[in-house]
């Protein structure tokens, strides 16, 4: 296994790209680290299958180098490069049999036959495959050709890492927890470096010790599942992380900090001097809808807001605000009684962010 290293990628599928929004790959120095379990995880079209199809070889780069253990594998195929890539479809032979798919990866690596049939046993016990291990591929369902592929992905110990592609699409929600929850337990027994591409965050979060954040062909940020709820570090983690998402309301500076609809929230010194630094007029104050603070009696630090929709979950409830202008939403215990009409939110300064251009910026702890 290696440490895969990405410096100043970038990438454009244009032969002449004439600006940033050309790229799939916008600029991404990024380390995974040997034997850590990651996600990648971000929407549809920003650049997640690029960036993985570069590491295996599958693409080459426009822009930049991938190291594995700090030697560049530009020039390298990806058979040189020792990656096992499991991608969103079945990629199987159909007219092998399981256990002939299983065991392709480790004959083309040239293991001994003893071998090859202790490994294929194995992963075909993980993956629940032993029942169909002699039939024909083809007469599988689509649920077991994907976890074929997988298991193609998984067989072999020696490889630089592995890379899963959204490899859970097509398969059934209920197989797919039980699928994830052994990815992690196959990841903690042979320690390979893996990373796992996802659009759901849950699957990202059950999945891995750490989550790049991917928007618009950039890494946004990179953490562990609490760092990105806690402290998101660009507008985009906030609002797709979380659900529902951070508020995000756009302020102006004032005297005191800043302000939105006749509000001001005002910002401590160090903020405040921050904040004069930048000329920037996109601004954004963000706070969780876990963080707001919900009350009857109003104080210095509370703003008066129309209750709009109370959403009963059963064990939370999500409360619809009108702030100003400004519609926002503040999850409460079940047993936090809420009525219809006037409420007091107050914003803990620690929960409450400030983004300028999109990136968190905040005071340095002492
Ligand atoms: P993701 O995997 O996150 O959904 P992709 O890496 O597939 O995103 O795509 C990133 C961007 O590059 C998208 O705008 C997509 O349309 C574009 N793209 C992907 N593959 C190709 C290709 N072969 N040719 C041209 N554009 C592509
Ligand atoms: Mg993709």
């Amino acid at each position: 296994m290696a440490e895969i290293q990405l410096k100043s990628l970038a990438h454009s599928y244009s032969k002449h790209p004439s600006g940033p929004e050309d790229y799939a790959i916008r600029q991404i120095s990024h380390t995974w680290h040997k034997g850590g379990a990651y996600a990648l995880l971000g929407p549809s079209g920003c650049g997640k299958s690029t960036m993985l199809n570069i590491i295996s070889g599958l693409l080459a780069p426009s822009e930049g180098e991938v190291l594995f253990d700090d030697v560049r594998v530009n020039e390298l195929s990806p058979k040189e490069r020792n990656i096992a890539q499991v991608f969103q479809f079945p990629v199987i032979y159909d007219s092998m049999t399981v256990f002939q798919n299983l065991a392709f990866p480790l004959r083309n690596a040239g293991m001994a036959k003893d071998r090859i049939e202790t490994k294929v046993n194995e992963v075909a016990e993980i993956l629940e495959l032993e029942t169909v291990l002699h039939r024909k591929a083809r007469n599988l369902t689509a649920d077991e050709k994907q976890k074929v592929s997988m298991g193609r992905g998984l067989v072999r110990d020696d490889v630089s890492a592995i890379l899963f592609d959204e490899p859970l699409t097509v398969i059934d929600p209920q197989l797919k927890w039980k699928l994830r929850r052994k990815l992690k337990q196959i990841h903690e027994q042979f320690n390979i470096t893996m990373v796992y591409v996802t659009h759901d965050q849950l699957e990202a979060s059950t999945f891995a010790d750490k989550i790049a954040v991917m928007y618009d062909g950039q890494i946004v940020q990179f953490g562990t599942p609490r760092e990105l709820f806690e402290r998101p570090n660009h507008t985009f983690v906030g609002y797709f992380i979380g659900s529902p998402g951070m508020n995000l309301v756009a302020v102006e500076r004032c005297e005191e900090g800043v302000r939105f609809d006749g509000m001001t929230v005002k910002l401590g010194a160090g903020l405040q001097s921050l904040l004069e630094q930048s000329t920037s007029s996109n601004l954004k104050l963000g706070i969780r809808p876990e963080f707001i603070q919900l009350t009857t009696t109003p104080s210095d630090d509370t703003f008066e807001c129309d209750v709009t929709d109370i959403e009963d979950l059963g064990t939370y409830k999500i409360v619809s605000l009108m702030l100003g202008n400004q519609s926002i939403k503040a999850r409460v215990d079940e047993d936090h009684a809420v009525a219809p009409g006037k409420i007091h939110a107050g914003f803990p300064r620690q929960w409450l962010k400030l983004y300028v251009d999109e990136f968190l910026i905040e005071e340095q702890a002492e």
